[in-house]
């Protein structure tokens, strides 16, 4: 038995690992956090069910009480499932996905790789043609009896992941405009030095645009994750399925704009996000 396990590791190694975001953090880890922190009830938890709340009562040495409403409901589990009639690969799901378990590319069709999917529901508000829909797969089963221990073991271990991709691309671009901005510091270079033909002096005016764009993406990833975490600590978190809310709207619009007036193509946008951002290892959970 490990001692050092922290009051805020094993709340979370008792939850489903969705990582869905109803409970009205960024996530299990940080709802966790705030349980063990006493700031977040341990009531918040919709994936988790009855179940949940009250192996985390039981944990906490607290009376198990009913989810609360503000946050959800327990539901039989659904996995999304996209039109691919309808998709236009704008990407904007995969970004959305906390588990990589959507796989396509720009201006191509996407899929849900149906055994990854936690049924999280955050990829159904960013699309902008609605095409994804979230299908019941666990008939009248709910929360833990709708999801095995080994499930959310490999949710979290993807989430894990896909956190870890997001930190190394951030750090990425970080480190290429840090190069830049030393670049356009320095002396230029005298005319005799740059003589070689097809050198490096070629490629570096197209590694300093591919680097621009990648920058300019991972800054709108930035804007939209700061976006959710504000939404989320006013408890308006996206777990609305039935509808985009006007604030989502028009994030969706001005992203599409943006990406217009950037004229991210095809080659531009799959720069950051893959056509399949999982690792090679995967296997379906
Ligand atoms: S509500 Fe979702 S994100 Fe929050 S703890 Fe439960 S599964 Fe994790
Ligand atoms: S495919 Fe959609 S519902 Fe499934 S895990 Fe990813 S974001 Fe959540
Ligand atoms: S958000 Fe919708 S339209 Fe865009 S790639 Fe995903 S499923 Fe297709």
């Amino acid at each position: 038995m490990n001692n050092s396990r922290t009051l805020a590791d094993r709340i979370e190694d008792l939850l489903p690992q969705t990582q869905c975001t109803k409970c009205g953090y960024d996530g299990c880890r940080p709802y966790a956090e705030a349980v063990a922190d006493g700031a977040a009830s341990y009531n918040q938890c919709p994936p988790g069910g009855a179940e949940g709340v009250a192996r985390l009562a039981h944990l906490l040495g607290k009376p198990v009480i009913p989810i609360n409403p503000a946050n959800g409901v327990e539901r039989p589990r659904p996995v999304a499932l996209i039109d691919e009639q309808v998709c236009i690969g704008c990407t904007l799901c995969m970004q959305a996905c906390p588990v990589d378990a959507i796989v396509g590319a720009p201006k191509q069709m996407h899929t849900i790789v149906k055994d990854l999917c936690t049924g999280c529901d955050l990829c159904v508000a960013p699309c902008p043609v609605d095409c994804i829909a979230m299908i019941p797969v666990t008939g009248e089963a709910t929360g833990w009896n709708a999801w095995t221990q080994q499930q959310a073991d490999a949710a979290r271990l993807r989430h894990d992941r896909h956190q870890a991709r997001l930190a190394a691309e951030r750090d990425a671009a970080e480190a290429r405009a840090a190069a830049r901005r030393a670049a356009a510091a320095a002396p230029a270079a005298t005319p005799a030095t740059a003589e070689a033909p097809g050198d490096t002096a070629a490629a570096a005016p197209a590694n300093d645009a591919e680097a621009k764009k990648k920058a300019i993406i991972q800054a709108a990833l930035e804007r939209a994750r700061q976006k959710k975490a504000e939404l989320a600590a006013r408890g308006e978190g996206p777990r609305n399925t039935d509808q985009v809310s006007a604030d989502v709207q028009a994030q969706i619009d001005a992203a599409e704009a943006r990406r217009k007036r950037l004229g991210l193509d095809d080659k531009d946008a799959g720069d950051a996000s893959k056509s399949d951002p999982r690792g090679s290892d995967d296997k379906p959970a």
